[in-house]
């Protein structure tokens, strides 16, 4: 049982080799997936300027603090002030500005009154005003300069991830372009003689090739982009020939699947077993592991073939790699504690990664009925989390916590 490595032992070996990617620097609009490489700091403030947060009146407090219903208010408007304009009227008291949300609050009023708070409302605006209300305070429905970010403020640390609402959150404080990791240029390549292409005629003894889509697309779902994705036969040098293939164009990891355990038939160790180590790790499924790296830093991962073997090797250490490589913040994903809504057995002395769905009262389940089998792809595609248990749990119940990684 010693022989086995803990999968944060493996982590570690991997990450030991991850190099940071040069960055470069995007406009916003083609900077979607992309990490960001240096903290973002606002240019302008946010708001940008003392604003109005309703369409209705600029006043002066001092001038309709004591309005009410039975003690109205009348004020002359005196200018008209929309989002945009550059306009700052005089206010003198006893009079008001007309103002949009958004619009720039004049320099001599201090408080908004909404135009529900007056007798006449939008309909008759623009002549007398009768105001039916005190504001609650001064400064009532006025939006602050900077109360949301000051220029310079740090609005994005280094690491952060840049998505839509990061993105517009950005560009609220003035940044036009941002330093951001390169991605990651990835090669995928299946290995196996009984493979066939998705679709077509199954002859006995072949299966469909699925692994190269999963981790494909799971690489570009941690940043990366896919250089080219093969499959490889059993015999020959296939793997070392990818190898090749991938340093010319310039790859930074090649994600092989199958052919790294201990079968008479194991291409990726015994084409790559001079630059690759190949490890038992203490994990269910993903026992068998290949790695190592070539003389340019190159990454090479040997997952096994199993498709939710591949998978859950991918989320432990081919997904932490890349997000490495990318300088993000959180390599791994956050851990939730769930109750199990069903009982489900596990291996012994090995952390299991289980399949796993979250129903709606938030117990976490098996994915399928079929159990826990590493050759189960179908069951895969209902999952929406993996269950964690540790190696020392031997029986999950009912009700206990479990670890959850939501996908
Ligand atoms: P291996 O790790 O090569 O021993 O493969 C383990 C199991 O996974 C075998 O049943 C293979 O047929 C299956 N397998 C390997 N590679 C793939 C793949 N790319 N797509 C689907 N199944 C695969
Ligand atoms: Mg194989």
């Amino acid at each position: 049982m010693n022989e086995l490595r803990t999968v944060e032992e493996q982590l570690e070996t991997v990450l030991a080799r991850v190099r940071a990617l040069d960055s470069r620097t995007l406009p916003l609009a083609e900077a979607s997936g992309f990490t960001l490489a240096a903290p973002a700091t606002a240019v302008n403030p946010v708001p940008a300027f003392d604003n109005s947060a309703m369409d209705g009146f600029a006043v002066r407090f001092a001038d309709v603090a004591t309005a009410s219903g039975s003690a109205p208010v009348t004020l002359r408007v005196v200018a008209d002030v929309p989002a945009g304009s550059a306009e700052d009227p005089r206010i003198e008291p006893g009079t008001v500005a007309r103002i949009m949300t958004g619009a720039a609050l004049p320099a001599d009023a201090d408080t908004i009154v909404p135009f529900e708070d007056t007798a006449g409302g939008l309909a008759d605006s623009l002549g007398e005003i009768v105001v039916l209300q005190a504001p609650r305070i001064e400064g009532a429905h006025v939006r602050r300069t900077g109360a949301d970010a000051h220029a310079g403020a740090t609005v994005l640390g280094a690491g952060t991830l840049l998505g839509a609402r990061q993105l517009s959150a950005l560009a609220s404080v003035g940044i036009a372009e941002v330093e951001v990791a390169r991605r990651p240029v990835v090669a995928v390549v299946s290995t196996g003689s009984e493979l066939v292409a998705p679709g077509q005629p199954l002859s006995r003894g072949q299966i469909p090739e699925s692994n190269g889509l999963l981790l494909a697309g799971l690489a570009a779902d941690a940043g990366a982009d896919v250089v080219f994705r093969e499959v490889v036969g059993d015999e020959g040098d296939g793997p070392a020939e990818a190898v090749a293939r991938a340093t010319a164009l310039g790859a930074d990891a090649v994600i092989f699947s199958g052919g790294v355990s201990a079968g008479a038939y194991e291409a990726v160790r015994q084409s790559l077993g001079d630059v690759m180590d190949f490890v038992k790790v203490a994990m269910q499924p993903g026992k068998p592991q290949g790695f190592g790296a070539t003389a340019e830093g190159m990454l090479l991962f040997g997952l096994p073939g199993n498709p939710v073997s591949a998978a859950v090797s991918f989320e432990a250490f081919v997904r932490p790699a890349l997000l490495r490589m990318q300088g993000r913040a959180e390599i791994e994903r956050p851990v939730r504690r769930l109750p199990a809504g069903a009982d489900w057995r596990t291996p012994p002395g090995r952390r299991q990664y289980l399949p796993a769905v979250i129903d709606a009262e938030g117990r976490v389940r098996p994915a399928t009925r079929g159990g826990s089998g590493s050759h189960l792809s179908v069951g895969l595609g209902a999952a929406t989390a993996y269950a964690i248990v540790p190696a020392d749990v031997e029986q999950v119940s009912a009700g206990d916590l479990i670890q959850v990684w939501e996908l």
